[in-house]
């Protein structure tokens, strides 16, 4: 059985960024830049002032100086500042040329209508200098950035109006069992309702995905073959969820096959989702994930999230945070390293959620972030420096 870490390998090998189109910048967020973004101006483009208050000359501050205009952002200065003058500036105009420091106006008092002096000990420049955040031709996003609100700032700030962004990879999700009824319907006694439908449409969604939900297919190989074929010539990455386990009903590695796909491995050294099966045919790419909703969850963020990522041609770059664990944690089972929910205690820590198991999505609802226990280790002290990978945005 391959560890997580070479799975992750193995999903993610030659896997090249798709197409890049055009979209609008207030709809580019989850997009990912298909090319570098430079900036068409200085940044600030003139000499700006920081504050509201005066552009004087420092060597004049010990006087009494002259108003000789006031300068609103977005019109130009009309004086040169000269010895014993001063203009009245707001925040975020121009610095009339003379000028070398702008004072705030709380340090300032006015001793007739036109004259200003300085009454506080020493002031800053309070003047953010031409082209000091960046430079007409100078690179602002680079290529493979994921577009969040702080970038769609930056490309509107250099007139980016129409970013050039990898297409979304079209994700396909069907969920398999007999067990399973849609959301919408009160469960039989022998049936759930399918948690993992819906939660790996959205997972899709917020990875950057354009998911198509394909419906439930019962545990029968035509079925599940009907819907298989269907989402893998629709989609880039197909999604399944059940059917992957020891059970005479786990039909869906042999229908993977049957349409093409490959299967490159079908079971993982982790805990959950130890039978997480993943195949390929040119361009296309399947997940057989287990059913137990925990399972499809944990193995979405580690394993299917990172390739829809390298698919927009994002760089794999989980974030993970080391925090003290607050309760020591033991464990059987040395032969699969463990992922765990936690959640962050006020005193900065983090806690085991309580976990039942792999079926027992209160658990992951409860969660702030995932750890993991590698191979072979039984026992985790309190106290321990754990990194934490954020499951909460
Ligand atoms: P399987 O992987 O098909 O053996 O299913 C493992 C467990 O997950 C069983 O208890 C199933 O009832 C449950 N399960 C399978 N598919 C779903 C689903 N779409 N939503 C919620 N639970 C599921
Ligand atoms: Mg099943």
């Amino acid at each position: 059985m391959i560890t997580f870490e070479q799975a992750l390998t193995t999903v993610l090998d030659g896997v090249a960024p798709l197409d890049g189109e055009r979209v609008h910048v207030i709809e580019a967020v989850g997009r990912v830049l298909a090319e570098d973004v430079l900036s068409d101006i200085d940044m600030p483009p003139f000499n700006k002032s920081a504050m509201d208050g005066y552009a004087c000359r420092r060597a004049d501050l010990d006087r009494e100086l002259t108003v000789v205009e006031v300068i609103k952002a977005g019109f130009p200065p009309e004086h040169t500042i000269k010895t014993g003058q001063c203009a009245k500036i707001m925040t975020g105009a121009m610095v009339p040329e003379g000028a070398d420091c702008v004072v705030m106006v709380e340090h300032t008092e006015t001793p007739t209508e036109n004259t200003m002096r300085f009454t506080g000990g020493k002031t800053q420049d309070n003047i953010c200098p031409r082209g000091e955040d960046m430079k007409v031709g100078g690179l602002v996003l680079r290529r493979g950035t994921r577009i969040a609100p702080r970038e769609v700032a930056m490309l509107s700030a250099v007139g980016c109006v129409e970013p050039f962004v990898t297409r979304r990879p079209r994700v396909g999700v069907i969920s398999t069992g007999d067990e399973l009824v849609e959301p919408e319907v009160k469960p039989a006694p022998s049936q759930i309702r399918t948690s993992n439908s819906y939660q790996l449409h959205t997972q899709a969604a917020e990875a950057g995905g354009a998911p198509t939900y394909y419906g439930i297919a019962r545990d029968v190989e035509g079925e599940i073959d009907r819907l298989l074929r269907r989402a893998i010539a629709e989609n880039d990455l197909v999604l399944l969820s059940g059917g992957v386990s020891m059970g005479d009903f786990d039909l869906v590695p042999q229908i993977m096959r049957e349409n093409g796909i490959e299967i490159v491995f079908d079971a993982v050294a982790m805990k959950p989702g130890k039978p997480t099966t993943f195949g390929r045919s040119p361009g296309k790419y399947c997940f057989g994930l287990p059913g137990n909703p925990v399972s499809t969850f944990v193995q979405f963020e580690l394993l299917v999230k990172p390739l829809i990522g390298a698919l927009l041609g994002a760089e794999h770059r989980p974030l993970e945070f080391p925090m003290p664990l607050r309760a020591p944690i033991t464990r059987r089972g040395l032969d699969r390293a463990v992922w765990l929910p936690v959640r962050l205690t006020d005193d900065g820590g983090i806690l085991p959620c309580t976990f039942h198991g792999s079926a027992h999505v209160g658990a992951i609802c409860e969660a702030d972030g995932l750890i993991s226990i590698p191979v072979g280790v039984a026992a985790v002290d309190a106290g321990t420096l754990m990194n934490v990978r954020p499951i909460r945005s």
